[in-house]
């Protein structure tokens, strides 16, 4: 089975007839509702017919949804859906709901797969990229389909990893001894009923060279509820014995980090579960140095760290959202100095055909020289930094801190290898 074709069309649902408008407003919708994680998930808005009657929608977002079915589902949970700002189309969170006309303009450069996943995917559920970590691939579906999903070819909740796949990537992991990091994503893990999360963390628990574990999830974001609201106690409880668990969550814009989603992270660090940010850069849409300032600020502020800046991957229809790489560069530049470096994330470039996150600068060492560099300061300063006269950079004490292992072999065992 080829669990790594686009989605196909016939596999969308087909739209519902046009009724009352979904409801969007928390003041309309009863609060044992709204904080209902299921609740939100089963009143998703996932057709044009629905956005249509919540929103005037623009020539443009109406040509993008016309194509989507073709392309990538529409979904969004009513809660994220009530953060729009129904008056702008450039409202930042609009825009990674509703798409527009230019995404249905595929370049021959881009791929349905930009990452090279399929090629490192030793189990169906299952993508081991780096010599130590790998990613799980949980489930397939999100509680919102962004308009900029790199995953979009597999998340569409229409297969998800059979109970026999998840065996068969937990019998690899066990079975390869350099797996010390297990990302668990998808999809989204935490659209998951905390059973059966709680079903894979311990399976992987159960793996001793298994170090720590991530959760890729923007729940926090789109979904809070499932974490402050009926049954969140459960599962941050759950999540809690299954330490060292990090998080990392998808926030960007500060427009979404409202009072609920910060209450989400708060509780989740709160259960000593370090949580981490990825942004995605998004042309027009957060690509100011102001909007970035502010977002990482307030993340900072929420004891979120940011950790990744990705510039976008060239995934199907979605050449319009990236920058160039130089406007990538310069917006770092507008961050690195001038703000806590706790609140800096690192600009990475996820690169095409599975070579991994490569940082991409901006490069502040501007010359190398053997007696001396110069690096360039925030302000633009050139600086000139001696070498050191000593070259030998063994450690004498590594012969008797690792007596009797064996030589650390990270760099020959590849996945491949
Ligand atoms: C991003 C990613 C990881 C983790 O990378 P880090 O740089 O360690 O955060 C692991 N596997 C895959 C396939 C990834 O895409």
């Amino acid at each position: 089975m080829n669990r790594l074709a686009i989605l196909p069309s016939s596999s969308v649902p087909p739209p519902v007839a046009a009724s009352a408008p979904p409801a969007v407003d928390p003041a309309e919708v009863a609060p044992e509702d709204w904080n209902d994680w299921r609740w939100q998930l089963r009143h998703s808005i996932t057709t044009g017919e629905q956005l249509a009657a919540l929103v005037t929608l623009t020539d443009d977002e109406r040509a993008g949804i016309a194509a989507a079915p073709g392309l990538f589902r529409i979904g969004t949970t009513p809660y994220y859906f009530s953060l729009v700002d129904r008056a702008h189309p450039a409202c930042p969170v609009r825009r990674q709901i509703i798409p527009t006309g230019l995404e249905a303009r595929i370049r021959p450069e881009e791929l349905e797969d930009p990452l090279g996943e399929e090629t490192h995917n030793p189990t169906p559920a299952l993508i081991h990229k780096y010599p130590d970590r790998v990613l799980l691939l949980a489930v397939d579906r999100c509680a919102i389909y962004c308009r900029h999903c790199n995953r979009r070819r597999l998340v569409g909740g229409d297969a998800p990893p059979t109970r026999d796949e998840l065996e068969q990537a937990f019998d690899y992991i066990a079975r390869t001894r350099r797996v010390r990091d297990v990302l668990i994503s998808g999809g989204d893990p935490l659209c998951l009923s905390t059973a059966k999360l709680d079903y894979i963390l311990t399976r992987l628990r159960q793996i001793p060279h298994v170090e720590i574990i991530r959760l890729g999830t923007r729940v926090p974001v789109v979904l809070p509820m499932r974490i402050t609201g009926q049954g969140g106690d459960e599962l941050v409880a759950m999540l809690r014995r299954h330490h060292p668990l990090f998080v990392n969550t998808h926030f960007n814009h500060a427009r979404e980090l409202t009072p609920l989603a910060r209450a989400a992270c708060e509780k989740l660090v709160d259960a000593g579960i370090p949580v981490g940010n990825q942004t995605v850069l998004l042309r027009g849409i957060n690509s100011s140095v102001r909007s970035l300032r502010r977002l990482m600020r307030e993340l900072i502020k929420t004891r979120v760290r940011p950790y990744y800046l990705f510039q976008g991957d060239t995934v199907a229809g979605t050449d319009h959202l990236r920058t160039s790489i130089e406007t990538a560069q310069e917006l770092m530049a507008g961050l690195r100095g001038w703000m806590s470096g706790m609140a800096v994330p690192q600009l990475v470039l996820d690169a095409p055909g599975g070579g991994g996150k490569i940082p991409i600068g901006p490069n502040h060492l501007v010359e190398t020289h053997a007696d001396r560099v110069v690096v360039r300061s925030y302000r633009g300063a050139l600086v000139d930094y001696p070498q050191p006269l000593e070259r030998d950079a063994t450690v004498p004490y590594d012969e008797v801190f690792f007596a009797g292992e064996p030589e650390d072999d990270d760099r020959e065992g590849g996945p491949d290898a």
